[in-house]
């Protein structure tokens, strides 16, 4: 039987079910960034250690000696908005064929219009230029950029839905080689097949 791609997308039920909380938001950012293990965005060094009250800059870099956060170094850089509502924004972006509207934006994860335009300005950047570092590295394919695989998962992040979509379904990023340039698209079926697909 040839193999058929469903793109019905996740719903923002699913997402908000993938992202309760900013935390859950943080390490998924911190999953993606940092694949091999955290690592300083400044230096590279992998000397680092979590300095709990140092918040908004969670992490110490032993050889540099500054703090960091997972944004450092992306377009969430100089954004004092929460995480969650990256990812909010992140999804509407790559839901929309007709391209999301900052109003619409600002209307739905409840922020004022002008920092709206400012985060979309952000993210258009981000995918434009096919940012590694928001996308977790110089990968061609990415299957796992929001949900993620069930199976990769450490046991407290698992979502325990069952079989079916939920960890399955993913927004796959593909990145054309030649021009750097990340298209996205959600799709049901992240098989070899579909992801071939994408990245032509
Ligand atoms: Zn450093």
């Amino acid at each position: 039987m040839a193999h058929r791609t469903h793109r019905n997308g996740i719903s923002v039920m699913q997402l908000a079910e993938m992202f309760p909380d900013e935390e859950a938001a943080r390490r998924w950012f911190e999953s993606r960034i940092w694949p091999d293990g955290r690592h300083c965005p400044r230096c590279k060094s992998t000397r680092t250690r979590e300095v709990k009250a140092a918040k908004p800059m969670p992490y110490w870099c032993t050889d540099c000696r500054k703090y960091f956060s997972v944004r450092v170094g992306t377009v969430m850089e100089a954004s004092r908005l929460p995480l969650r509502k990256w990812v909010y924004a992140i999804y509407l972006h790559m839901t929309s064929l007709k391209g999301v509207s900052s109003t619409k934006i600002a209307r739905d994860i409840d922020i004022h219009q002008s920092s709206a335009w400012h985060l979309l300005q952000r993210i258009r950047k981000a995918f434009d230029a096919g940012e590694d570092n928001l996308f977790g590295g110089p990968v061609e394919v990415d299957e796992t950029f929001v949900g993620g695989k069930e199976a990769n998962k450490h046991e407290s992040k698992k979502l325990h839905a069952g079989r079916g979509v939920v960890g399955k379904t993913a927004v796959v990023g593909a990145k054309d080689r030649a021009t750097g340039k990340i298209k996205a698209e959600v799709v049901e079926d992240t098989t070899a097949a579909t992801l071939h697909d994408l990245s032509r």
